[in-house]
């Protein structure tokens, strides 16, 4: 009697299983995997994605749901989209560079607006870098970024720095850049005030260009946002950090790899501009800015200095952990936490329910970044975009 009960029981509770199994089927199931979410690291998990979106995520999932294609993910890490924060993209060919190496959304600095409504376009599709723009960046007529052969809008005589403001922001700029160059013709902090003001009235986020500490230290002080360089020419005074520490929600785009490159150019040039940094004193910059609670995220401006769109950030993920940021707080500036302080839609932390959008590694980027240049595939919606011969 007991055991009629008990089967009876069983059918019941394993019915909605049976009939749930091909609902539960993935498309793609990576096993025993390590998953670093863009918080926290899931040790030997098993990751499941179903129709572009993750559906399952945890350990031992029930196998006995099919997959299409099953991966075992053991001595692998998984990983959210990495963001580069400091880009100029001029040609879709870019974008398909930055996603085949994970890089899955990009931040644009300065470009015209016909290219940020081109490349805007590519926006949801698959094998693309997600692309945010500044549009034209905020400059004077003969200051840096006019050089460049395209024709940009500056604020002169006929347009005031509230008026470009709003002209970008109509444009569809997704945050504002300042080009703040002593080395040209360059705004005046009253003018970047009034940009920043302007900006802030619109709940737009404003960042700048910057190569000197001095005018780093004055735009916090006016309530910038973000910087996307670091500066090269000194290390910053014990109260200047302080400025940046008292600076609630700052963003530093340290781009150490374009500065590293900018002192070897320095070398070559007869006339050496007067610059007391090297590359180890940059690298103690970071760290300075990284401990007084400074947010740190990556960026590598290419193609400036021949830097490509797709793996050099590595490069620059590999020397802020040589700064001495801990690693996890290095991938979760390069992910998640950009789209946080730049306020993006995306990437957002691995987890049930959202776009099947990652990238895997060999090894444990945690524990050494050099890992990161061991990549071993991407994935945007759930489809593998790199390397393209493997499902
Ligand atoms: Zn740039």
């Amino acid at each position: 009697m007991m055991t009629r009960y008990l089967s009876f029981f069983l059918f019941l509770i394993a019915t909605p299983v049976l009939t749930g199994q091909t609902d539960n089927q993935w498309d793609l199931l990576i096993t025993d995997v390590q998953v670093f979410t863009g918080e926290k690291t899931l040790k030997s998990t098993d990751l499941g994605v179903k129709d572009g979106i993750i559906t399952h995520l945890g350990p031992e999932l029930d196998r006995q749901h099919r997959a299409l294609n099953t991966i075992n993910g053991k001595g692998y890490t998984v990983l959210p989209g990495l963001v580069n924060t400091h880009v100029h993209a001029w040609f879709p060919l870019h974008l398909q560079q930055a996603a085949q190496a994970g890089v899955l959304a990009t931040c644009d600095m300065h470009g015209s607006a016909f290219a940020t409504k081109f490349l805007g376009q590519f926006q949801d599709s698959v094998g693309y870098a997600r692309y945010y723009a500044a549009g034209s960046g905020a400059t004077v007529p003969g200051g840096h970024g006019t050089q460049f052969g395209m024709i940009v809008p500056t604020i002169d005589s006929t347009t005031s720095a509230r008026q470009f403001t709003l002209d970008r922001i109509a444009e569809g700029a997704d945050y504002i850049k300042i080009l703040r160059e002593p080395m040209r013709p360059t705004l005046s902090f009253e003018q970047i005030d009034t940009i920043i003001k302007t900006a802030h009235e619109k709940n737009v986020r404003v960042v700048a260009h910057v190569s000197r500490c001095a005018d780093a230290v004055e735009l916090v002080r006016l309530g910038i946002d973000g910087l996307v360089h670091i500066w090269f020419d000194r290390a910053m005074t014990e109260e200047e950090l302080k400025v940046f520490e008292q600076h609630e929600d700052l963003f530093i785009v340290p781009t150490t790899l374009t500065n590293i490159k900018v002192f070897a150019f320095f070398e070559q040039q007869a006339e050496k501009p007067e610059v007391s940094l090297d590359s180890i004193g940059l690298l103690d910059e970071i760290r300075r800015l990284h401990e007084a609670g400074v947010q740190i995220l990556a960026g590598t401006d290419p193609p400036n200095f021949g830097i490509n769109h797709g793996s050099d950030l590595y490069e620059e993920l590999i020397l802020l952990s040589a700064a001495g940021i801990p690693n996890q707080a290095c991938l979760a500036g390069a992910t998640v936490e950009s789209a946080r302080y730049f306020g993006l839609a995306g990437p957002q932390p691995i987890q049930v329910g959202v776009a099947a959008d990652f990238f895997m590694v060999k090894g444990d980027p945690l524990k050494s970044m050099e890992a990161l240049r061991e990549l071993e595939g991407v994935w945007q919606k759930g489809q593998r975009i790199y390397p393209n011969d493997k499902q």
